[in-house]
Parts: C-alpha cells; structure tokens; sequence
C-alpha cells in the first residue's frame, strides 16, 4: 500500500473523516495510507497512519428505504411501550425499570 507524508498525498485520495465531512462515505478498500509523526505520544517520532479511500468512489450514504424506516419506527414505538400498562411514552423505557416511571414507581393507574 502506497504511503504518503502528511499533507503530500493525492487530491484524488482522502480519509474516511474528510469523506464524511463532505457528506460522503467511502466505497471500496482503503488504496493507500497517510502517515504522519504524532504530537501528543510521550513517544518521539511516533508514525501514526490513516488509511486513504479514492474519493470518486465515495458516495453519499443510501436513503433508508421505506420498509427500513417502518421497521425503525416500530422498534422505536416498542420501546417506547410500558409492558406494564401498555401506555405509549414519549420517552424510551428504561430497560433498568422495565417500566414505565409511573409502574415503576407502582402509581399504576390501570389498577
Ligand atoms: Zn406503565
């Protein structure tokens, strides 16, 4: 794999972190690395490396398809369920609880 200095690589070529900050991710294997000396390792001339993605590969993450967004809405309703009073919360049950606040508490209002 080729590897090039910090701030020497090709244009074309570009870390997953500059690919996401674009709006993009990567695409196929990494086809070089950058390599460069770390600052903060008590370590002198510590190479650090990060792996370089062909950037007119990248390509902006896929649309969740509908199904997948249904399936995510029920999972999050049903964990927004109280299996106690069946009661849809506008917060996420605490699987700690495994309740609603108010069954936790025992103010179970269906009683
Ligand atoms: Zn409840």
């Amino acid at each position: 794999m080729p590897t090039y200095p910090w701030g020497l690589a090709p244009a074309g070529l570009q870390t997953r972190d500059q690919l996401v900050a674009q709006g993009l991710r990567p695409r196929g294997p990494a086809v070089a690395q950058v390599m460069w000396f770390s600052k903060k390792t008590t370590t002198p001339f510590e190479p650090r490396f990060a792996r370089l993605y062909e950037a007119a590969r990248a390509t902006p993450p896929k649309p969740r398809s509908p199904g997948q967004l249904a399936s995510l809405a029920a999972a999050m309703r049903a964990r927004r369920t109280c299996p106690e009073c069946g009661q849809v919360k506008d917060y996420c049950i605490a699987r700690s609880l495994g309740a609603c606040v108010p069954c936790a508490d025992g103010f179970t209002t269906a009683a």
